[in-house]
């Protein structure tokens, strides 16, 4: 689960590692209240922030620093009228809700500071960069030596021998390394204690110097937290933070109905029961040239109505031309499934190409109701094996699309000349 910067501010905040003082406003009245309160109270420079669950807003025009009320409301009429797209987006981008509005910082130096889940070394890693501020994935790639990652110990966690000699080689001078190192374990304290898979701080900067603070101030101006799903049982707190408009409206109903559901790209709807059968039916579909329209675990025990939903779900998709059931049924029935199509059928109504293939528990009794249905869902085909399926539900959508298809008719996908 993704939380926006304003609820990462809080909590990193609660956590102790300082933060500029921030409000939320969620039309531009309220921004423009929030700003002024900000400028009456002293501080000549406000930072404007367009809140969606994507980065690379900056270079979107999603943050805008602002020394005046008429220029505060021009930046929160644009964000609160305009979609935010940037390359975590995809060009359809995302409708901006609600509004940050921050005391800006004067910014010596941006750094990058993140702790995360390596997944090849098992356990959680700090990881740490001079070159903050801009993509992390670029750095990543053109200057990987930049990066410096430091692995975790999964029962002590970060310690501050670790956090220390990070902050040297990230060149933080005098006192800005002790600010440096507070805020390293605090984020990997905080990581820990709500479940997290992500705390990312980009930038964490470095303030010019003032009388107070000889060697500037070290503070994070942005803040991303991830949650790990599998935990949020246990975090009600951080459960409060969900924001459903943030989320695709089918993954949230999926999850109603204790369905795995994940939209992909592709035309292809597959509905599957098991995540290891789900990630070979998606590649299979692909080796056969097809391109799979989402990832669904209907799981080992979903009632009839769980799986009716699913078919809802796949359907209500627009760009779906064609779906694939594959079921291996162990806990699973099979004659589950088909009573469920065929209820899908009667109920949502079948209008692209159906390949259906079952195997397993109770898999005569499936069939056998497949068949006495087969006359009322002409969409409807059962295969024999899983190659079998994906061939001929990549060829049906390929027909229906007015490709010709394999010349022999055979119903592989292989292009007719
Ligand atoms: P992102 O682009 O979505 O990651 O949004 P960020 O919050 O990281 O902002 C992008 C960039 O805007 C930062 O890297 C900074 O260079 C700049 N920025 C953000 N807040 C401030 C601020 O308070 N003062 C100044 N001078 N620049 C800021
Ligand atoms: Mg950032």
């Amino acid at each position: 689960m993704k939380i926006h910067e304003y609820q990462a501010r809080q909590l990193l905040s609660d956590a102790g590692v300082a933060v500029p003082a921030f409000a939320v406003a969620e039309n531009v009245a309220g921004a423009v209240a929030e700003a002024k309160k900000l400028f009456d109270s002293g501080i000549t420079e406000i930072v404007v922030k367009g809140q969606v669950h994507a980065g690379g807003r900056g270079k979107a025009g999603f943050v805008k620093l602002v020394k005046n009320i008429a220029d505060a409301q021009a930046a929160a009429e644009f964000m609160l009228t305009n979609k935010m797209v940037s390359y975590q987006t995809g060009p359809e981008g995302l409708v901006v809700r609600k509004l940050l509005i921050a005391a800006a910082e004067t910014i010596v130096k941006e750094y990058y500071l993140a702790i995360t889940i390596d997944r090849s070394r098992h356990t959680s890693t700090l990881i740490a960069s001079a070159e903050g501020g801009v993509e992390i994935e670029v750095v990543a790639e053109s200057n990987p030596a930049a990066i410096l990652k430091v692995p975790l110990h999964p029962l002590v966690g970060l310690q501050a021998f670790q956090a220390r000699e990070v902050a040297f080689q990230l060149g933080f001078q005098g006192k800005q390394v002790a600010q440096a190192v507070d805020i390293m374990m605090k984020i990997a304290k905080v990581f820990r204690e709500k479940d997290a898979s992500l705390v990312e701080i980009n930038p964490l900067v470095v303030t010019p110097p003032d009388a107070k603070n000889p060697d500037g101030r070290v503070l994070a101006l942005d803040a991303k937290f991830q949650f790990d799903d599998n935990a949020l049982f246990r975090q009600p707190a951080v459960q409060t933070l969900f924001d459903p408009y943030e989320e695709n409206p089918a993954e949230i109903r999926a999850n109603e109905f204790g369905l795995s559901y994940v939209a992909l790209d592709g035309d292809i709807g597959c509905l599957v029961n098991g995540a290891g059968l789900a990630m070979s039916t998606m590649d299979i579909v692909k080796l056969h040239g097809g391109e799979p329209a989402n990832f669904l675990d209907v799981g080992g025990s979903a009632s009839e109505e769980a799986v009716t939903e699913a078919f809802r779900i796949i359907l209500g998709d627009t760009r779906v031309k064609g779906i694939l059931v594959n079921i291996f049924g162990g806990i699973m029935q099979c004659d589950k499934i088909a009573r469920a199509i065929v209820s899908s059928a009667k109920t949502v109504g079948f209008k692209v190409p159906l390949v259906v293939r079952l195997e397993g528990t109770n898999v005569d009794a499936a069939r056998q109701i497949l068949a006495d249905a087969q006359r009322e869902i002409p969409a409807m085909q059962t295969a024999t094996d899983l190659t079998d399926a994906a061939t001929r539900i990549v060829a049906a959508v390929r027909a229906a699309a007015g490709d010709a298809g394999c010349a022999t008719g055979c119903g592989c996908a292989a292009k007719a000349n």
